[in-house]
C-alpha cells in the first residue's frame, strides 16, 4: 500500500476513503506500514481533524482487526460502562456487580492505570490472587454463569487499537477528540454489547478539562456506538476533586466494597446509582429512573451486589475473605495523618496532584512495566466545601517509606487551597446527560 499520499492528503486537510482507511488499518495490524508513517499520519489527525465519515470506517477496522463476544441465547442484556478515568474513581468495583444483581449481564473490560489516573485492573488485583487476564472464552463463560466478569483488555480485542495507542503514547498524539474516541469504542462494541454508559471526566483531574471538550468526546463516542445499534449514553461527572476519600489501589478495593456494603461516601454511591440508572434503562429492564433507583437500592441494601462481588471474586481466583475482612490486602507500613495548618473552609484538592503523588509513592507506572504497589496512598477526611479546624485531619496518608511519605506530605501541601470565608462550590457532582437526542443538564 502506498503510505506516503495518504499522510499528505491528511496533512493538506484532506479526507481517506473508508476503503483507504480499511486497507491501512490491516496492513498496519500486518505490520506491513511502518510506525513511522503511521505516527505521521496519526500526527496529521491529530492537526486536521477525522471527519464522521472516516471515523466510522477507522472504527470499523479497528474493531475488525480482532475478536467479539459473542452472547446469542444469553436471555440478559449485555451492557457495559466505560470512564475516561479519573482519581478516586473505582466505581466500576461498585457498579459491575451491582447491575449483575439486577439481572444484567456486564463483561466489564477494564484497564490499568494511565498517567495520574487509577486503573481498575490494578484496584482488582490489590485483591490477593485475582486474576484479570482471562482469555475471551472464558469471559463469555464467567457472563453466562455469573453474569459478570472483569477483565482486562486481551491482545484478541482490537489489537490495531493496541499498537495504535502505544504509538500515539510515544507521538503526543493521544489527546485527540476523534483518536479517543475509536481507540475507546473499538474495544466497547467488540463486546457484543446492547447498551453502554459513558462516564466522561470534567474537571481539571480529568483527561480532557474542558466542558466543551468533554461533550464533544462523549457525542463523538455516542455517534459512533448509536450507528451500531449500541445505545449509548453519556454522563458527565466531576473530576475537580478526587470521588470517594479513599485513593489507591488497596484504599480504593476496601471503599468499593464498603459502598456494596451500604457504607462508604455518599458522592461514590450517588455516581454509581447513576450510572447504574443509565445502565438498567439502556438494557431495557426498568421502566424508568425511579423503577431503575430502587431496583439498584434494593440489590445493594438485601446484599446481592456484594453477594455478587464475592462470586466474581472467587471465579476470577480472589481471595474471597476480602469482603468480610478487607485488611488482608496489602498495608503500608506507614500511616501518618496530615493536619490543617489553620482554620478554614477547603476550597480544593486537586486530584491530578494526588494522581502523580500516587504514582511517584509506587502506586502507579512510570513505565508499562513498572510493578505496582497496592497499599499506598491516601484516605481523605474532608472534602471541598468543609470547614476545618485548625490541627484537625485532613488526609490520612499512606506511604511505603520516608521517600513517599515525603511525597505524600508535599503533594498534600500543594494539593489543599484553604479559604477563609467562603470556597468556590466545587462542579456538581453528576452535570450533564447526553444522549443521541440531546444534552440535558442535570445541575
Ligand atoms: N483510553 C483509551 O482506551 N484510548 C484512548 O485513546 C484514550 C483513553
Amino acid at each position: 500500500m502506498l503510505v506516503v499520499p495518504l499522510i499528505e492528503r491528511k496533512r493538506d486537510g484532506g479526507k481517506l476513503t473508508p476503503a483507504e482507511w480499511t486497507e491501512l488499518i490491516t496492513e498496519y495490524s500486518g505490520a506491513r506500514v511502518p510506525d513511522y508513517q503511521m505516527a505521521a499520519l496519526l500526527m496529521a489527525c491529530f492537526l486536521n481533524g477525522i471527519e464522521r465519515d472516516e471515523l466510522v470506517p477507522l472504527t470499523e477496522a479497528m474493531l475488525n482487526s480482532g475478536s467479539r463476544l459473542v452472547f446469542d441465547g444469553l436471555g440478559m442484556p449485555v451492557v457495559d460502562k466505560h470512564s475516561t478515568g479519573g482519581v478516586g474513581d473505582k466505581v466500576s468495583l461498585v457498579l459491575a456487580p451491582l447491575v449483575a444483581a439486577c439481572g444484567v449481564a456486564v463483561p466489564m473490560m477494564s484497564g490499568r492505570g494511565l498517567g495520574h489516573t487509577g486503573g481498575t485492573l490494578d484496584k482488582l488485583e490489590a485483591i490477593p490472587g485475582f486474576r484479570t487476564n482471562i482469555p475471551l472464552g472464558k469471559v463469555t463463560e464467567q457472563v453466562r454463569k455469573l453474569g459478570c466478569c472483569m477483565f482486562g483488555q486481551t491482545a484478541e480485542i482490537a489489537p490495531a487499537d493496541r499498537k495504535i495507542y502505544a504509538l500515539r503514547d510515544v507521538t503526543g498524539t493521544v489527546e485527540s477528540i476523534p483518536l479517543i474516541s475509536a481507540s475507546i469504542m473499538s474495544k466497547k462494541l467488540a463486546e457484543g454489547l446492547q447498551g453502554l454508559v459513558l462516564d466522561v471526566k470534567r474537571g481539571s483531574g480529568a483527561f480532557l478539562t474542558d466542558l466543551d471538550d468533554s461533550i464533544l468526546l462523549a457525542q463523538t463516542m455516542i455517534q459512533l456506538g448509536e450507528d451500531r445499534g449500541c445505545r449509548t449514553v453519556a454522563l458527565l461527572t466531576a473530576m475537580d476533586r478526587p470521588l470517594g476519600d479513599a485513593c489507591g489501589n488497596a484504599l480504593e478495593t476496601a471503599e468499593a466494597i464498603a459502598s456494596l456494603r451500604g457504607e462508604g461516601p455518599e458522592d461514590l454511591w450517588e455516581v454509581t446509582a447513576a450510572e447504574g440508572v443509565e445502565m438498567l434503562l439502556v438494557a431495557g429492564v426498568v421502566k424508568d429512573p425511579a423503577d431503575a433507583r430502587a431496583r439498584l437500592d434494593e440489590a445493594r441494601g438485601s446484599g446481592q451486589a456484594l453477594e455478587k462481588f464475592r462470586e466474581i471474586i472467587e471465579a476470577q481466583q480472589g481471595d474471597p475473605r476480602v469482603i468480610d475482612e478487607p485488611g488482608i490486602m496489602a498495608q503500608a507500613p506507614i500511616t501518618e495523618e496530615y493536619a490543617a495548618k489553620r482554620a478554614g473552609t477547603v476550597s480544593r484538592i486537586e486530584p491530578r496532584t494526588i494522581g502523580k503523588a500516587i504514582v511517584a509513592m509506587g502506586g502507579g507506572r512510570q513505565k508499562v512495566e513498572d510493578p505496582v504497589d497496592p497499599a499506598v496512598g491516601f484516605v481523605f477526611r474532608a472534602k471541598p466545601g468543609d470547614k476545618i479546624a485548625a490541627g484537625q485531619s485532613i488526609a490520612a496518608i499512606h506511604a511505603r517509606d520516608e521517600q513517599g511519605l515525603e511525597i505524600a506530605r508535599a503533594a498534600l501541601d500543594a494539593a489543599i487551597t484553604m479559604a477563609s470565608g467562603r470556597a468556590k462550590p466545587p462542579l456538581p457532582l453528576v452535570s450533564h446527560r447526553i444522549t443521541k437526542e440531546g444534552i440535558q443538564v442535570l445541575e
